[in-house]
């Protein structure tokens, strides 16, 4: 999609501190970070939420976990444990409408989420 911020990251059109790439995701660090550490893990196609998967994409969504996991063990939180999460639509908290999923960690978290 030409006007989504997350598709020109993952095109490399604007700039971004990337952590992981490969042909289907991107993780980039995150512009307002909650937490010592918050990652974006992206898919380079636009989907735009969570309700928007089909069972086609269901590799994709395992693949953004196991990355999410890859970046966890080398920010160091493999041991000390983080958090993923999807925010989908208004009341979910999402602001931007291409999925993303959260990688946070670094601090303890708490429950339940705001
Ligand atoms: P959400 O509220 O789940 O849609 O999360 C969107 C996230 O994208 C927020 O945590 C923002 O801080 C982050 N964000 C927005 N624009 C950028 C950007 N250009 N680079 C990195 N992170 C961004």
């Amino acid at each position: 999609m030409t006007d989504c911020i997350f598709c020109k990251i993952a095109a490399g059109e604007i700039p971004a501190e990337k952590v992981y790439e490969d042909d289907h995701v991107v993780g980039f660090r995150d512009l307002s970070p909650q937490a010592p550490v918050h990652v974006l893990i992206i898919p380079r196609r636009h989907i735009a939420t969570l309700n928007d998967l089909t069972e086609a994409d269901e590799a994709l969504v395992g693949h953004m976990h196991r990355i999410a996991a890859r970046v966890a063990a080398d920010e160091g939180l493999a041991e000390r444990g983080y958090r993923t999460l999807i925010n989908c639509n208004a009341e979910g908290g999402q602001t931007v409408f291409h999925l993303h999923l959260h990688l946070l960690g670094g601090r303890q978290m708490t429950w339940p989420p705001g």
